[in-house]
């Protein structure tokens, strides 16, 4: 039982390459990863005083993305095939590679991320067919402020409402499903999302979000079995780009900007809770309820599902803090 539940949840984390500005200020690197061994190394700055962590995996500044999908997101979307649920998340303080992990740039198309990678490799998979045949599904949303947004709707402003299927189950209501027919179709899907995509400012980072968004592919199996019968099975992939980790104080937030921070890190303390109750071989009660985002991820987290958890964080020195406290997070959830 337990071995199960270590299998399905994988944790790991990408340390970002040095920034031009950060080599340029010519700032210590405080990072340093053993691949070979999971193991990730935080030194407080100016000491020689440090902290391991071990994790599934660790990727450093040279991990390219291919190998990155590879090991993480290949594997979802293989079970998502077979019609099971997955999900791969993003965490980390704003500005440390969530965004260049799940999406990457366009060009080049090795520089690619999780999300354009998972594309190809579904419709890979549906064009070999064989006796089977499938129907791919996309939806885009953002939950801002414990608020769900429909990234592809017309009026992104509306806030949509979780319900409870009678028959179990939670969905939202009034999302936009769109029926894609190929890669071109769903980037164009992820395009039309990024553009309504409510992004805020923060003095951290002005391309910073303080959303989470959630990309996801829904995939209808219809296979002829021996017995001449149809059976039909779905599989669903959520792509995850959470909102900042980083703590307000730092980043300067007051009132508004405040309170909001503070239900992101609600449904971020949320996360953190129900993946280690997930690992924790003792806990049987998984506390999805405390939040949208669990909510709304409930039926791809835990039981036959596949999680990916990365955890992104920054090489050098005055994100100390952060980067440690990224380390805590994610090492409870494994
Ligand atoms: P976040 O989404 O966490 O705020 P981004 O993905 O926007 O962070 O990354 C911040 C900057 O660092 C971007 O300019 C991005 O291109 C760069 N970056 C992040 N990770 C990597 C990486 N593994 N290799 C190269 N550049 C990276
Ligand atoms: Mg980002």
């Amino acid at each position: 039982m337990a071995e199960d539940k270590r299998e399905c949840v994988k944790v790991v984390i990408r340390c970002r390459p040095m920034s031009r500005q950060e080599t340029i200020d010519n700032r210590e690197k405080i990072v340093d990863m053993d691949i070979q061994n999971g193991l990730a190394r935080v030194r407080r700055p100016g000491t020689n005083d440090y902290k391991d962590f071990t994790f599934d995996a660790v990727y450093d500044e040279t991990a390219v993305q291919t190998d990155f999908y590879e090991h993480t997101g290949y594997a979802i979307v293989e079970s998502v095939m077979d019609g099971y649920n997955g999900t791969i998340f993003a965490y980390g303080q704003t500005g440390t590679g969530k965004t260049h992990t799940m999406v990457g740039p366009a060009e080049p198309e090795e520089d690619r991320g999780v999300i354009p990678r998972a594309f190809g490799h579904v419709f890979r998979n549906v064009d070999v067919g064989g006796n089977r045949t499938f129907l791919v599904r996309a939806s885009y949303l953002e939950i801002y402020n414990e608020e769900i947004r429909d990234l592809l709707s017309k009026n992104p402003k509306q806030k949509l409402d979780l319900k409870d299927h009678p028959d179990g189950g939670v969905y939202v209501k009034d999302l936009t499903i769109m029926i894609v027919k190929g890669v071109r179709d769903l980037q164009q899907v992820m395009e039309v999302g990024q553009k309504n995509r409510s992004v805020a400012s923060t003095l951290m980072n002005n391309e910073s979000s303080r959303s989470h968004s959630i990309f996801t592919v829904t995939v209808e199996i219809l296979e002829k079995g021996l017995d001449g019968q149809d059976h039909v099975r779905v599989g669903k992939m959520n792509m995850v780009d959470l909102a900042g980790s980083e703590r307000q104080s730092k980043t300067g937030a007051t009132g508004d900007t405040l309170k909001e921070a503070t239900k992101i890190n609600m449904s971020l303390s949320a996360l953190g809770n129900v993946i280690s109750a997930l690992v924790d071989s003792k806990t049987s009660f998984i506390p999805y309820r405390d939040s949208k985002l669990t909510r709304l991820l409930q039926d791809s987290l835990g039981g036959n599902t596949k999680t990916v958890m990365c955890a992104c964080i920054g090489p050098v020195d005055y994100n100390y803090d952060e980067t440690l406290s990224t380390l805590r997070y994610a090492h409870r959830a494994k």
